[in-house]
Protein backbone atom coordinates (compact mmCIF):
# COMPACT_ATOMS: atom_id res chain seq x y z
CA UNK A 1 0.00 0.00 0.00
CA UNK A 2 1.72 3.34 -0.85
CA UNK A 3 1.82 6.38 1.33
CA UNK A 4 -0.98 8.65 0.48
CA UNK A 5 -0.09 11.76 1.43
CA UNK A 6 -2.61 14.08 3.17
CA UNK A 7 -2.51 16.33 -0.47
CA UNK A 8 -3.38 13.32 -2.78
CA UNK A 9 -6.42 12.71 -0.27
CA UNK A 10 -7.42 16.42 -0.77
CA UNK A 11 -6.91 15.90 -4.78
CA UNK A 12 -9.89 13.52 -4.56
CA UNK A 13 -12.00 15.78 -3.47
CA UNK A 14 -14.77 18.25 -5.74
CA UNK A 15 -13.74 21.69 -6.13
CA UNK A 16 -15.07 23.38 -3.25
CA UNK A 17 -14.77 21.03 -0.74
CA UNK A 18 -11.97 22.81 0.97
CA UNK A 19 -13.50 26.72 0.86
CA UNK A 20 -13.12 25.89 4.69
CA UNK A 21 -9.17 26.47 4.19
CA UNK A 22 -6.96 23.56 4.32
CA UNK A 23 -3.82 24.92 5.91
CA UNK A 24 -1.89 21.65 6.98
CA UNK A 25 -4.30 21.47 10.27
CA UNK A 26 -5.17 24.22 12.77
CA UNK A 27 -2.63 26.99 14.16
CA UNK A 28 -1.87 26.32 17.96
CA UNK A 29 -4.55 28.09 19.71
CA UNK A 30 -3.46 31.21 21.99
CA UNK A 31 -3.48 30.30 25.88
CA UNK A 32 -6.24 32.44 26.29
CA UNK A 33 -8.32 31.42 23.73
CA UNK A 34 -8.10 28.21 25.03
CA UNK A 35 -11.53 27.38 26.84
CA UNK A 36 -13.18 24.15 27.84
CA UNK A 37 -16.86 24.22 29.01
CA UNK A 38 -18.13 21.71 30.53
CA UNK A 39 -21.59 21.04 31.74
CA UNK A 40 -21.09 18.77 34.83
CA UNK A 41 -17.70 19.05 35.95
CA UNK A 42 -16.28 22.38 36.83
CA UNK A 43 -15.57 24.03 33.48
CA UNK A 44 -13.59 27.39 33.19
CA UNK A 45 -13.79 29.92 30.52
CA UNK A 46 -10.84 32.19 29.48
CA UNK A 47 -11.37 35.62 29.21
CA UNK A 48 -12.67 36.99 26.13
CA UNK A 49 -9.68 36.86 23.60
CA UNK A 50 -8.68 39.30 21.15
CA UNK A 51 -11.06 39.93 18.05
CA UNK A 52 -9.96 36.88 15.74
CA UNK A 53 -8.31 37.83 12.05
CA UNK A 54 -10.43 36.60 9.29
CA UNK A 55 -10.25 33.09 8.60
CA UNK A 56 -9.11 32.16 12.07
CA UNK A 57 -9.16 28.23 13.10
CA UNK A 58 -10.86 26.98 15.40
CA UNK A 59 -9.80 28.78 18.68
CA UNK A 60 -11.31 27.44 21.29
CA UNK A 61 -11.50 23.69 22.41
CA UNK A 62 -14.92 23.46 22.73
CA UNK A 63 -16.19 20.22 25.22
CA UNK A 64 -19.40 19.41 26.29
CA UNK A 65 -20.46 16.65 28.51
CA UNK A 66 -23.66 14.66 29.83
CA UNK A 67 -24.84 11.69 31.72
CA UNK A 68 -26.21 9.11 30.48
CA UNK A 69 -27.25 6.39 33.85
CA UNK A 70 -23.19 5.15 34.69
CA UNK A 71 -21.86 6.57 31.31
CA UNK A 72 -20.24 9.71 30.50
CA UNK A 73 -20.58 11.65 27.52
CA UNK A 74 -18.24 14.14 26.09
CA UNK A 75 -18.75 15.41 22.89
CA UNK A 76 -15.51 16.77 21.04
CA UNK A 77 -14.97 18.22 17.51
CA UNK A 78 -12.38 17.94 15.08
CA UNK A 79 -13.33 21.18 13.60
CA UNK A 80 -15.13 22.04 10.28
CA UNK A 81 -15.82 22.63 6.64
CA UNK A 82 -18.43 24.26 4.55
CA UNK A 83 -20.08 22.27 1.89
CA UNK A 84 -21.24 23.75 -1.36
CA UNK A 85 -25.14 23.86 -1.57
CA UNK A 86 -24.78 22.32 -4.82
CA UNK A 87 -23.60 19.26 -2.75
CA UNK A 88 -27.49 18.17 -1.69
CA UNK A 89 -28.96 16.26 -4.75
CA UNK A 90 -32.51 16.38 -4.31
CA UNK A 91 -32.35 20.50 -3.73
CA UNK A 92 -31.42 23.14 -6.50
CA UNK A 93 -28.36 25.54 -4.94
CA UNK A 94 -30.24 27.89 -4.67
CA UNK A 95 -33.00 26.58 -2.13
CA UNK A 96 -30.35 25.10 -0.17
CA UNK A 97 -28.39 28.61 0.28
CA UNK A 98 -32.25 30.01 0.66
CA UNK A 99 -33.29 27.88 3.53
CA UNK A 100 -29.55 28.42 5.19
CA UNK A 101 -30.73 32.35 4.95
CA UNK A 102 -33.81 31.41 6.49
CA UNK A 103 -32.07 29.61 9.42
CA UNK A 104 -28.77 32.49 9.23
CA UNK A 105 -26.94 29.78 8.76
CA UNK A 106 -25.71 31.09 5.24
CA UNK A 107 -21.78 31.54 4.51
CA UNK A 108 -19.91 32.37 1.19
CA UNK A 109 -18.93 28.77 1.40
CA UNK A 110 -22.01 27.19 1.93
CA UNK A 111 -23.38 24.70 4.65
CA UNK A 112 -21.30 24.55 7.44
CA UNK A 113 -20.65 20.54 8.61
CA UNK A 114 -18.80 20.48 12.03
CA UNK A 115 -17.11 16.96 12.84
CA UNK A 116 -17.81 15.87 16.20
CA UNK A 117 -16.92 13.18 17.91
CA UNK A 118 -18.32 11.05 21.71
CA UNK A 119 -16.37 9.59 24.07
CA UNK A 120 -17.86 7.75 25.74
CA UNK A 121 -16.22 6.67 29.81
CA UNK A 122 -17.24 3.81 31.53
CA UNK A 123 -15.86 2.12 34.49
CA UNK A 124 -12.24 3.04 33.42
CA UNK A 125 -13.14 1.78 29.89
CA UNK A 126 -12.60 4.50 26.83
CA UNK A 127 -14.60 4.34 23.82
CA UNK A 128 -14.54 7.03 20.86
CA UNK A 129 -17.26 6.78 18.44
CA UNK A 130 -15.25 8.18 15.05
CA UNK A 131 -12.29 9.99 14.54
CA UNK A 132 -12.84 12.85 12.55
CA UNK A 133 -10.48 13.80 9.12
CA UNK A 134 -7.84 15.11 10.91
CA UNK A 135 -6.73 17.65 8.27
CA UNK A 136 -7.80 15.88 5.19
CA UNK A 137 -10.76 18.14 4.74
CA UNK A 138 -11.26 22.02 6.05
CA UNK A 139 -10.34 23.54 9.22
CA UNK A 140 -9.65 20.16 10.78
CA UNK A 141 -7.15 18.29 13.20
CA UNK A 142 -8.53 19.31 16.51
CA UNK A 143 -9.39 16.24 18.26
CA UNK A 144 -5.86 15.03 19.47
CA UNK A 145 -6.38 18.82 21.33
CA UNK A 146 -9.77 18.21 22.34
CA UNK A 147 -8.43 14.96 24.07
CA UNK A 148 -5.72 16.67 25.74
CA UNK A 149 -8.23 19.11 27.20
CA UNK A 150 -9.97 15.99 29.14
CA UNK A 151 -6.12 15.05 29.93
CA UNK A 152 -5.82 12.13 27.62
CA UNK A 153 -3.48 10.51 24.62
CA UNK A 154 -4.89 8.58 21.61
CA UNK A 155 -3.03 5.97 23.20
CA UNK A 156 -5.68 5.69 26.16
CA UNK A 157 -8.46 5.00 23.76
CA UNK A 158 -9.69 1.11 24.38
CA UNK A 159 -11.90 0.78 21.47
CA UNK A 160 -13.04 3.32 18.20
CA UNK A 161 -16.76 2.63 16.98
CA UNK A 162 -16.00 3.78 13.25
CA UNK A 163 -19.68 4.36 12.03
CA UNK A 164 -18.82 4.59 8.45
CA UNK A 165 -16.04 4.47 6.50
CA UNK A 166 -16.06 7.76 4.99
CA UNK A 167 -12.76 10.12 5.46
CA UNK A 168 -14.66 12.71 7.50
CA UNK A 169 -15.17 9.67 9.89
CA UNK A 170 -11.99 7.41 9.82
CA UNK A 171 -9.17 9.98 9.05
CA UNK A 172 -8.26 10.26 12.69
CA UNK A 173 -7.30 6.72 12.95
CA UNK A 174 -4.69 6.95 9.72
CA UNK A 175 -3.07 10.06 9.78
CA UNK A 176 0.18 10.03 8.00
CA UNK A 177 -0.23 6.12 7.41
CA UNK A 178 -0.03 5.14 11.37
CA UNK A 179 -2.10 3.60 13.63
CA UNK A 180 -2.88 6.93 15.76
CA UNK A 181 -4.83 4.73 18.05
CA UNK A 182 -2.10 1.92 18.80
CA UNK A 183 -4.12 0.67 22.15
CA UNK A 184 -7.49 0.42 20.09
CA UNK A 185 -9.99 -1.98 19.16
CA UNK A 186 -11.85 -0.77 16.29
CA UNK A 187 -15.47 -1.38 15.54
CA UNK A 188 -16.72 -0.82 12.00
CA UNK A 189 -19.80 -2.71 10.63
CA UNK A 190 -19.03 -5.55 8.24
CA UNK A 191 -20.78 -4.56 5.05
CA UNK A 192 -19.13 -1.34 5.20
CA UNK A 193 -15.59 -3.34 5.62
CA UNK A 194 -16.88 -5.12 2.34
CA UNK A 195 -17.66 -2.01 0.33
CA UNK A 196 -14.51 -0.31 0.99
CA UNK A 197 -12.25 -2.68 0.64
CA UNK A 198 -13.58 -3.70 -2.76
CA UNK A 199 -11.17 -2.76 -5.77
CA UNK A 200 -14.16 -3.29 -8.09
CA UNK A 201 -16.64 -0.73 -6.16
CA UNK A 202 -13.48 1.40 -5.87
CA UNK A 203 -12.95 1.69 -9.67
CA UNK A 204 -16.57 2.55 -10.01
CA UNK A 205 -16.39 5.10 -7.36
CA UNK A 206 -16.42 8.78 -8.30
CA UNK A 207 -13.18 10.42 -7.62
CA UNK A 208 -14.22 12.20 -4.42
CA UNK A 209 -15.07 8.97 -3.24
CA UNK A 210 -11.29 7.35 -3.81
CA UNK A 211 -9.18 8.72 -0.71
CA UNK A 212 -12.46 6.88 1.40
CA UNK A 213 -11.65 3.66 -0.48
CA UNK A 214 -7.91 4.31 0.19
CA UNK A 215 -7.87 5.20 4.08
CA UNK A 216 -10.05 1.98 4.11
CA UNK A 217 -7.41 0.00 2.87
CA UNK A 218 -5.10 1.80 4.90
CA UNK A 219 -7.51 1.23 7.93
CA UNK A 220 -7.26 -2.55 7.55
CA UNK A 221 -4.11 -2.85 7.12
CA UNK A 222 -2.85 -1.09 10.03
CA UNK A 223 -5.89 -2.17 12.70
CA UNK A 224 -5.03 -6.20 13.38
CA UNK A 225 -8.07 -5.49 15.59
CA UNK A 226 -10.88 -4.13 13.68
CA UNK A 227 -13.43 -5.94 14.24
CA UNK A 228 -16.24 -6.18 11.58
CA UNK A 229 -19.50 -6.69 13.35
CA UNK A 230 -22.81 -7.73 11.62
CA UNK A 231 -26.07 -5.84 12.34
CA UNK A 232 -27.59 -4.65 16.15
CA UNK A 233 -25.42 -5.85 19.13
CA UNK A 234 -24.22 -4.87 22.55
CA UNK A 235 -20.72 -3.76 22.53
CA UNK A 236 -20.86 -3.51 26.42
CA UNK A 237 -24.41 -3.39 29.02
CA UNK A 238 -26.15 -0.28 27.60
CA UNK A 239 -23.71 0.60 24.53
CA UNK A 240 -25.08 -1.23 21.30
CA UNK A 241 -24.52 -0.17 17.69
CA UNK A 242 -27.96 0.69 15.52
CA UNK A 243 -28.27 -0.58 12.06
CA UNK A 244 -28.98 2.85 9.92
CA UNK A 245 -28.04 1.66 6.78
CA UNK A 246 -28.78 3.73 3.91
CA UNK A 247 -25.81 6.71 3.85
CA UNK A 248 -23.27 3.86 3.50
CA UNK A 249 -24.11 0.29 3.18
CA UNK A 250 -22.54 -0.65 6.67
CA UNK A 251 -23.76 2.73 8.25
CA UNK A 252 -24.48 2.70 12.21
CA UNK A 253 -24.96 4.14 15.01
CA UNK A 254 -24.78 3.95 18.97
CA UNK A 255 -27.62 3.58 21.36
CA UNK A 256 -25.98 4.31 24.86
CA UNK A 257 -28.48 3.61 27.83
CA UNK A 258 -28.71 3.26 30.99
CA UNK A 259 -31.19 3.91 34.27
CA UNK A 260 -33.27 5.30 32.42
CA UNK A 261 -31.64 7.53 30.12
CA UNK A 262 -30.07 7.58 26.52
CA UNK A 263 -28.56 8.95 24.04
CA UNK A 264 -28.51 7.65 20.12
CA UNK A 265 -25.12 8.85 18.37
CA UNK A 266 -26.85 8.83 14.56
CA UNK A 267 -23.77 9.61 12.53
CA UNK A 268 -24.96 10.87 9.49
CA UNK A 269 -28.69 10.66 9.07
CA UNK A 270 -28.84 14.30 9.76
CA UNK A 271 -27.83 17.01 7.59
CA UNK A 272 -27.68 20.70 9.38
CA UNK A 273 -29.85 23.48 7.16
CA UNK A 274 -31.65 20.46 5.10
CA UNK A 275 -32.75 18.11 7.41
CA UNK A 276 -34.93 17.04 9.56
CA UNK A 277 -36.89 19.10 7.33
CA UNK A 278 -37.03 16.38 4.23
CA UNK A 279 -35.59 13.26 3.60
CA UNK A 280 -35.38 13.62 -0.20
CA UNK A 281 -32.55 15.33 0.05
CA UNK A 282 -29.44 13.93 0.25
CA UNK A 283 -25.45 14.46 0.26
CA UNK A 284 -22.90 14.40 -2.68
CA UNK A 285 -21.33 11.06 -0.70
CA UNK A 286 -24.38 8.88 -0.40
CA UNK A 287 -24.10 6.50 -3.46
CA UNK A 288 -27.05 4.94 -2.43
CA UNK A 289 -29.79 7.64 -2.38
CA UNK A 290 -32.72 5.47 -2.53
CA UNK A 291 -31.61 3.91 0.46
CA UNK A 292 -30.68 7.13 2.55
CA UNK A 293 -33.77 8.47 1.85
CA UNK A 294 -35.61 5.45 3.05
CA UNK A 295 -33.75 4.93 6.05
CA UNK A 296 -34.41 9.14 6.83
CA UNK A 297 -37.95 8.29 6.18
CA UNK A 298 -38.10 5.37 8.58
CA UNK A 299 -35.91 6.55 11.83
CA UNK A 300 -37.22 10.60 11.58
CA UNK A 301 -40.89 9.84 12.44
CA UNK A 302 -39.50 7.17 14.95
CA UNK A 303 -37.00 9.58 16.76
CA UNK A 304 -39.56 12.40 16.90
CA UNK A 305 -42.13 9.80 19.02
CA UNK A 306 -39.52 8.86 21.41
CA UNK A 307 -38.20 11.95 21.95
CA UNK A 308 -35.21 10.82 21.22
CA UNK A 309 -31.89 12.23 22.64
CA UNK A 310 -29.45 12.29 19.62
CA UNK A 311 -25.77 13.07 18.92
CA UNK A 312 -24.94 14.00 15.11
CA UNK A 313 -21.46 14.34 13.56
CA UNK A 314 -22.29 17.19 11.57
CA UNK A 315 -25.14 19.31 13.30
CA UNK A 316 -23.50 22.31 15.01
CA UNK A 317 -21.53 21.67 18.39
CA UNK A 318 -22.21 20.31 20.15
CA UNK A 319 -24.60 18.06 17.99
CA UNK A 320 -26.99 17.56 20.74
CA UNK A 321 -30.90 17.71 20.01
CA UNK A 322 -34.16 16.02 19.16
CA UNK A 323 -36.04 15.79 16.00
CA UNK A 324 -39.36 17.27 16.83
CA UNK A 325 -42.87 17.07 14.94
CA UNK A 326 -43.82 20.81 14.38
CA UNK A 327 -47.60 21.18 12.74
CA UNK A 328 -46.94 18.56 10.29
CA UNK A 329 -42.98 19.69 9.77
CA UNK A 330 -39.73 17.83 11.73
CA UNK A 331 -37.57 19.74 12.81
CA UNK A 332 -34.09 19.92 15.07
CA UNK A 333 -34.64 21.24 18.40
CA UNK A 334 -31.33 21.47 19.85
CA UNK A 335 -31.11 20.14 23.64
CA UNK A 336 -30.47 21.53 26.72
CA UNK A 337 -27.44 19.84 27.49
CA UNK A 338 -25.65 22.70 29.85
CA UNK A 339 -25.85 22.52 33.69
CA UNK A 340 -28.44 20.19 33.58
CA UNK A 341 -28.21 17.95 36.26
ZN1 LIG B 1 -19.88 12.51 7.57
Amino acid sequence: MPHISRRAWVRGLPLGLLAGGLGGGLAPASALAQAAVSGTVSGTVAPAPAPAPALAPVSVTPLAQIRIGRFTVTALTDGYADMPYSYFPGRSAADVAQDAAAQSTARPGGVRFLFNQYLVEEGGRRILIDAGPAGSIGQTGALPQALGQLGLRREQIDAVIVTHLHQDHMGGLVVEGRNNYPGAELYVDRRDVAHWTDPAKRSGAPDYLRPSFDMAAELVRLYPRLQAIDGEREILRGLSIVDLTGHTPGHIGVRVEDGGQSLIMVSDMLFPVVHPGATDVCFLFEQDRAAAQAMRERFFPRAAAEGALIAATHMPFPGLGRIVADRGRMRWQVADWALQG
